[in-house]
């Protein structure tokens, strides 16, 4: 006879064996009945912990400090095996609770099918609406679209553009060199391919990404997107490329928009300008419009006469054709008409940003 009663294990293994016999059948539960036997089973485990654990078993130490000294160590390793077979239940039991609220919490009866929402249906990027646009225009006016490649070698990206190796444009035009070539800086490397392939007249347009060395900043990217035109035939002069910008600008910016050409320096063109519109938002009249900056006149493009050297370099005769060259940003066009503050804004995937422009 030991020191724990058989009405007392009696009553914790019919306990157990009921406890045991309830989470069996849980399996066998529908979801919604599930959590509430969940609850049950847990509140019996609590159970077993005040009432067994705490109760029956600190009584039974409490009767082992009274018991004569000869049965001590047998009754206490009754009484330990007791508590051992509790503790051990109690774990069993909770681990294949914690495993059933898993399965309730992680159970796969949701509907996979994503519903279709109408009022969002997907739209073109705001730079590919510039592009597009950009190409219509010119389209209209005369010019041929011819799609571009974006990895090129140095030959046709600079020296043919007369911008040989120790050229000091080339520190500008810096840009990420690989062993099967380089990523173009510009889209002129598209007049040069042309013009090896055709002879003129020509009158072309080719857009698309180019590359440079540069950090990101509000405006700069290490890639942005330009449009490249040119033309070329006899008797092609500077009125010429006047004209067309002219027209071009009408077009795009509104009729009232007046142009302005300034010298500048491009190894490629000569005369080369930089062109510069009247402002479309104030029109000069706001000395803090944020488009401006109060000058009236916004810088939107190079341009000049297509450099004799570069002719050369294609075989065509410098002395019987010339032409016209332009090329701009699709980024700072987009910028400037749709008043976008910072370059970064084009390539964040902000879907807030990309509806902006529906
Ligand atoms: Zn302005």
């Amino acid at each position: 006879m030991g020191i724990i009663k058989d009405d007392v294990l009696n009553k914790y293994n019919n306990f157990i064996s009921e406890l045991k016999k309830e989470i069996e059948e849980l399996e066998h539960k529908p979801n919604q009945e599930l959590k509430e036997k969940i609850n049950n089973v847990k509140k019996k485990v609590e159970l077993i912990k005040s009432e067994f654990l705490k109760g029956i078993v600190s009584q039974l130490l409490r009767e082992l400090s009274k018991t004569e000294p000869s049965n001590k160590k047998e009754f206490g390793q009754e009484i330990n095996k007791f508590k051992e077979i509790i503790e051990n239940d109690i774990r069993k039991i909770t681990q294949k609770i914690e495993k059933k609220e898993r399965e309730l919490k992680y159970r796969f009866n949701f509907d996979l099918s994503i519903k279709f929402l109408p009022d969002t249906p997907g739209k073109l990027h705001i730079l590919t609406i510039v592009q597009k646009n950009l190409m219509n225009v010119f389209a209209e006016l005369g010019f041929e679209i011819i799609d571009g490649i974006e990895i090129e070698d140095e030959y046709h990206n600079f020296e043919a553009l007369n911008i040989p190796a120790d050229h000091p444009a080339r520190d500008m035009w810096d840009t990420f060199y690989f062993s099967g070539g380089i990523l173009r800086t510009h889209t002129s490397n598209m007049q040069i391919r042309i013009l090896k392939t055709r002879k003129p007249p020509i009158k072309a347009i080719s857009l698309g990404k180019c590359y440079r060395r540069d950090n990101m900043d509000a405006t700069h990217s290490f890639q942005f997107h330009q449009l490249e035109g040119f033309s070329i035939d006899e008797k092609i002069n500077f009125l010429d490329l006047v004209r067309t910008l002219y027209k071009f600008v009408h077009k795009y910016f509104g009729p009232n928009t007046k142009v302005n050409f300034v010298p500048s320096y491009f190894p490629f063109t000569e005369p080369s300008a930089e062109m510069s519109i009247s402002c479309f938002y104030c029109s000069g009249q706001k000395n803090d419009c944020s488009v401006c900056k109060g000058s009236g006149w916004i810088e939107i493009l190079g341009c000049g006469m297509i450099n004799p050297i570069v002719l050369k370099n294609v075989d065509i005769d410098p002395e019987k054709f010339s032409g016209f060259a332009f090329g701009m940003g699709i980024e700072r066009i987009a910028m400037l008409k749709y008043k976008i503050p910072d370059i970064r804004m084009f390539y964040q995937n902000y879907v807030e940003f990309n509806q902006l422009w529906r």
